[in-house]
């Protein structure tokens, strides 16, 4: 795992955006980053899963957390306009982003590639991801330290056989990244990946049916690294697509 030593109070009264917080790693970097001192926006498309996230953070005790509805889908960029200065009047800046949630599509061979998996995946895995981000960046700019961590794979920066617009929107991702770290150089905003590595969640399970879960890191295994890019230990990390196991 990242080598990174999670301490108590790490995001303390930090506001923190997750998006596909409802399920698998985003759930868990919800219920984490709140575990450690932060508010945290959950951004999903289903509600009763945030609804439920919403619950265990609360029972918990944890700061209370906020619920967008969104379907990435379809949300356009006056919803990321609107959803950021909502962010802004509530909780009266951002300090960090991550940006989770994405689609598998079909694994297929490339000439089956279907027009219509393209256009989805590229939707919400690349196109959503520059809306929401256009929208949070200023918000970003109103903390001291505002920290953007996008979400990429190993088939990111390596092409495999048949991973097709998954593959193509995690490069995009990963651009993405860079060309917001390179513009924001000289500002208090950084920007990163992670590749979280096989991780027990629906994604991988749709991705790799047959193979035995339990031998999978669980998303709890992996969050050192999703804390580290949102605490100030990384304010001087920008730019980088890290590893998170
Ligand atoms: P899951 O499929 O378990 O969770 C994805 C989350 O994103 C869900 O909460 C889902 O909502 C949400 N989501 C999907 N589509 C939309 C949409 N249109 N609008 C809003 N929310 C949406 O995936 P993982 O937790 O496994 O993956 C998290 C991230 O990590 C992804 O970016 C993935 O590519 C990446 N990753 C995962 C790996 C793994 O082994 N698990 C390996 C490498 C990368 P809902 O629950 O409502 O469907």
């Amino acid at each position: 795992m990242f080598d990174y030593q999670i301490k108590d109070n790490n995001l303390l009264e930090k506001v923190i955006l997750v998006t596909g917080a409802g399920d698998g790693i985003g759930k868990q970097a919800a219920i984490t980053y709140a575990s450690l001192g932060a508010t945290v926006i959950l951004l999903g498309r289903t509600v009763e899963k945030l609804e439920s996230v919403y619950d265990e953070i609360v029972a918990a005790g944890y700061p209370e957390p906020a619920i967008v509805p969104l379907d990435m889908k379809g949300a356009t960029k006056q919803h990321y306009i609107d959803m950021a200065n909502t962010i802004l009047s509530q909780f009266g800046k951002l300090d960090g982003a991550l940006l989770n949630a994405s689609i598998l599509g079909e694994l297929t061979p490339f000439t089956a590639i279907h027009e219509q998996t393209y256009d989805d995946v590229m939707q919400v895995n690349v196109k959503a991801q520059l809306l929401l981000a256009q929208a949070l960046v200023p918000a970003l700019l109103t903390s001291n330290n505002g920290s953007i961590v996008f979400t990429s794979s190993s088939v990111g920066s390596k092409g495999r056989a048949f991973w097709g617009p998954y593959s193509l929107s995690k490069f995009a991702t990963e651009g993405m990244m860079e060309l917001i770290a390179d513009e924001y150089d000289n500002t208090s905003l950084r920007a990163n990946a992670i590749n979280p590595g096989a991780t027990r969640t629906g994604m991988r399970a749709s991705a790799y049916p047959a193979e035995d879960a339990n031998k999978l890191a669980t998303a709890e295994d992996i969050m050192p690294l999703y804390v580290y890019l949102m605490s100030d230990d990384s304010v001087d990390v920008t730019g980088k697509t890290l590893k998170a196991q």
